[in-house]
């Protein structure tokens, strides 16, 4: 459906996206997480046209970019695209226009939509009077409306509570029970460990790493790993290494990763002599391997 191949773009001296190469097969959730500067929305900004690259291409649907590719992709930006003042209705009405829809297929896909993203009954509410969750829902609307084959959702989620964002996660596991391809980008990662099946680290505009969760699990070879509070830190590191597990900063947090799975008491008779004042264990978690990948590189 997309892909992306060796594409370059710098702003003066400064290079954004370094040879980037991304493909997204029909019917996927991508995701792009990255962290702030990282280039995704300077991507998203490519593929949707907006912004031209300095060299390399971009296929959707084995098609280069054009005015013809814009009709085939749906994009709720970061920043909602709604005006506040004009019901939900008259919105997806005024972009459904936009995307040159005729009038009676306006009526009936604005019905559809509204539906879709479970705002029917606030069709004629201006946007003003709606929560932040149901604004977001319309600012995903309006990225459906033209029946779109590949959404791109420019973190969809961010500010949101967290009853919002079940509902926009729901929202997105039908987009893709319909066949409809999408790319999102995030950072939370537990949103991408959710919904998506292909996740995509960027740094400095390019892809570090690459894969389903259980695919990016094989960049770090632990089992479990071990959280650990204790103001003996040195001698807690020596115990564990002897052991064979890695020790690991996150952030403030002493963290092992152990090579096979420990009952509890195992693991602290391994720190014996040690006063453990706290003592967790955690699966290999997506922020796990994306602090490995990004602080490597
Ligand atoms: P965020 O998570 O904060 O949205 P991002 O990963 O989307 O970040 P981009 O917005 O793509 O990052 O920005 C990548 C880099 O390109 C940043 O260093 C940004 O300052 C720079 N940049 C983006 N647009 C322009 C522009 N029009 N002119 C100059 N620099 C730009």
């Amino acid at each position: 459906m997309l892909s992306i191949n060796n594409l370059n773009k710098s702003y003066g001296k400064t290079k954004v996206i370094n040879n980037l190469n991304l493909h997204i097969k029909s019917g996927e959730i991508y995701g792009l997480i990255g962290a702030n500067g990282a280039g995704k929305t300077t991507t998203i900004n490519i593929i949707c046209n907006l912004v031209k690259a300095d060299s390399g291409n971009v296929q959707i649907n084995q098609q280069p970019i054009s005015a013809a590719t814009k009709k085939i992709i749906g994009i709720a930006p970061q920043e909602n695209l709604l005006y506040k003042t004009l019901t939900c209705t008259e919105n997806l009405d005024f972009f459904a226009n936009i995307y040159g829809l005729d009038k009676k297929n306006r009526q009936q896909q604005v019905q559809a939509t509204l539906a879709a993203v479970n705002l029917l009954d606030r069709a004629n509410s201006p946007v003003e009077t709606l929560s932040g969750g149901m604004q977001r829902r319309l600012n995903i609307a309006v990225a459906l409306v033209h029946q779109p084959k590949l959404v791109i959702l420019d973190e969809p989620t961010t500010g949101l509570d967290i009853e919002a964002r079940y509902e926009i996660w729901e929202l997105i596991r039908q987009l893709k029970n319909q066949g409809i391809t999408i790319l999102l980008t995030t950072h939370l990662l537990d949103e991408a460990e959710r919904l998506c099946n292909k996740i995509g680290i960027l740094k400095h505009g390019q892809i570090l790493a690459e894969g389903s969760l259980a695919e990016l699990r094989g960049i770090i070879p632990a089992a479990e790993i071990l959280v650990l509070q204790t103001t003996q830190e040195t001698e807690a590191i020596a115990c564990a290494q002897a052991s064979g597990f890695t020790p690991r900063r996150y952030g403030k947090e002493l963290a092992f990763w152990l090579p096979e799975p420990l009952e509890l008491k195992e693991i602290i008779a391994r720190f014996e002599g040690i006063k453990i004042d706290a003592i967790a264990l955690s699966p290999v978690r997506l922020e796990h391997i994306y602090l490995e990948v990004t602080q490597k590189n």
